[in-house]
């Protein structure tokens, strides 16, 4: 069987450590990715060689990208001799419980497939990969959008008794982007794909944030992998809304390293910080809200220029904060409990723990304030290079065609507020949102920032 092409990828996806300035080897595992115009005509032979010639394959899709990509990938691979279930959702699924639970069923009692297959973006690619980690057996994914940076991340994003987790799991085996296929999607996949991508500034500076409260130093090449590659997207901001082929390679390639820069770190801070959870939460209060929820890369760019803004707030405006400023304590409050309203026990329970552990953190909220305030300046500078690649944020995601204000999510200045000061609940991860919350400062400037973002 042919080799693929060669990829700037490359480097990343060899099973061999990776000795790295952090100390650490890294290994990332020998992964395969055909990424280019006509990829697709490589689906059969890079599933040969992920998961055997004629391995027995359970193929994940939906309507829309089973017509996008799956009926040709089928037939591919029917012809080449493999063994074929089909999954095909009959309306969009949710990245859930109840999805994960009809692919059980799919599966029947019979033998589980050798590999899973899944044609699809965000919502098909993590639950095949929480498929695939369940049943531990490889998966091939075939993309259909360039609409988030998971499909070489290792973690799934689902939503588990109604609360957003993330999941440790094994990102695919084989990879096939073909550049002809995205060129088809709907733009506004791409253009929430650029938003996802471009929370790499505070996503970044969240992570350097953590990583001074924890005194471990967060990996530097996790840090910069994607840089150059997220530079070369946002100058071709404008190129992606009108879905020129450059453009979407570009957003293609920044988005997977995105991802590897995400197995680097070993978890997905280096790309998910308090603007992820700002979208996590919307979310989760979506069906309460009677609001139908956008698409998680929209969401994360309209939480990314919130963060930018609390960024702002703290470095830039307010300056200094007082030694002794603090409260002494920090009750979830009302925020928290109407987080309770639409989770099962255990979803509960797991909110409970992680709520718990953010709030135990470095010996708590006021010592952590205290510390904050002493080592201010030292944690501006650090905080500095990241933050730089803010300028101009907002004017790319505006050219690329991504929603920049919350009323473009539909989300209402009082929902958007009670959001801000509530989303920091959702996970142990400390970000911007939480040392906006240690200062006091958290609950005026949601308020500000949902009417600045309105
Ligand atoms: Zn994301």
């Amino acid at each position: 069987m042919p080799g693929p092409p060669p990829s700037v990828l490359d480097p990343w996806l060899k099973d061999e450590p990776l000795a790295c300035p952090c100390g650490r080897a890294h290994r990332l595992g020998r992964r395969e990715v055909l990424l280019g115009r006509g990829a697709l005509d490589g689906v059969a032979d890079a599933v040969g060689r992920a998961a055997g010639p004629r391995a027995s394959l359970l193929l994940v899709a939906d309507p829309d990208t089973f017509a996008a990509a799956g009926a040709r990938v089928a037939r591919d691979l029917a012809r080449a001799g493999h063994p074929l279930r089909g999954s095909v959702f009959p309306a969009a699924p949710h990245a859930d419980d109840a999805a994960l639970s009809w692919l059980r069923e799919r599966l029947g009692g019979g033998a589980a497939p050798d590999a899973i297959v899944a044609v699809g973006s965000g919502t098909i690619n993590d639950l095949g990969k929480a498929l695939a980690a369940e049943l531990a057996v490889p998966l091939v994914t075939v993309a259909t959008a360039a609409s988030m940076n998971g499909y070489l991340s290792p973690i799934a994003a689902l939503t588990v008794g109604g609360l957003k987790v993330t999941v440790p799991a094994e990102p695919a085996r084989a990879l096939v982007v073909d550049l002809d296929v995205l060129a088809a999607a709907p733009r506004q996949l791409a253009a929430a794909g650029f938003g996802d991508l471009c929370s790499k500034p505070v996503s970044g500076a969240d992570w350097v944030l953590a990583s001074w409260l924890s005194g471990e130093a967060p990996c530097p090449v996790a840090l910069s992998v994607a840089d150059e590659a997220v530079a070369r997207a946002r100058a071709a901001a404008a190129g992606i809304a009108a879905g020129e082929g450059e453009a979407l390679a570009a957003l293609a390639e920044a988005l997977l390293l995105s991802g590897i820069s995400m197995m680097l770190a070993g978890t997905s801070a280096p790309a998910s910080g308090g603007e992820h959870l700002v979208s996590h939460y919307l979310d989760m209060s979506a069906a309460g809200w009677e609001r139908a929820p956008y698409l998680h890369g929209e969401q994360v760019a309209v939480g990314t220029l919130a963060s930018l803004s609390l960024y702002r707030r703290l470095f830039d405006a307010a300056g200094r904060p007082a030694p002794d400023a603090p409260a002494p304590d920090d009750p979830p409050g009302p925020a928290f409990d109407a987080l309770h309203a639409h989770l099962d026990e255990a979803a509960r329970a797991e909110l409970e723990r992680e709520a718990a552990a953010k709030r135990e953190l470095a010996g708590g909220r006021g010592p952590r304030a205290v510390r904050a305030a002493a080592g201010w300046d030292a944690l501006a500078e650090r905080l500095a290079p990241l933050l730089s690649a803010r300028r101009g944020l907002d004017d790319d995601l505006a050219a690329a065609g991504t929603p920049v204000r919350f009323a473009a999510i539909d989300v209402t200045r009082p929902r958007a507020a009670h959001a801000l000061r509530a989303a920091r609940h959702l996970r142990r991860r400390y970000t911007v949102l939480d040392l906006a919350s240690d200062l006091g400062w958290l609950d005026a400037w949601a308020d500000e920032i949902a009417e600045e973002l309105a």
